[in-house]
């Protein structure tokens, strides 16, 4: 998965640790990434992702702001981005 860098921003401290558990919940982006099943996306390869240099923009940090750019603030995207990360995080704790 993409590594997230956030260190231009010290209150949103975060790196991507690969776990690979956002891309088993795309769900509620079946438009834009067409390819899961069950929720798992087709180009999961254990944690990693098999097209990592071709993945679509809304898997790309940076490149998916521009979906939220229209009501959030970069900061708040950060934040719900680092939000989302932990809760998948810790679903694959459980
Ligand atoms: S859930 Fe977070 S740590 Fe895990 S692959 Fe996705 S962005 Fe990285
Ligand atoms: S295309 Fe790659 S980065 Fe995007 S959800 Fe699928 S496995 Fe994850």
């Amino acid at each position: 998965m993409a590594k997230i860098d956030c260190s231009e921003n010290e209150s949103v401290n975060f790196l991507c640790l690969k776990c690979g558990e956002c891309c088993r919940h795309i769900e509620a982006f079946i438009e834009i990434i067409p390819y899961q099943h069950d929720g798992i996306c087709g180009f999961l390869q254990g944690d990693l992702c098999a097209i990592y240099e071709n993945r679509p923009d809304l898997c790309d940090y940076k490149r998916a702001y521009t979906y939220f750019a229209d009501y959030l603030t970069e900061i708040e995207y950060k934040e719900m981005v680092l939000y989302f990360c932990k809760k998948f995080q810790q679903m694959k704790k459980c």
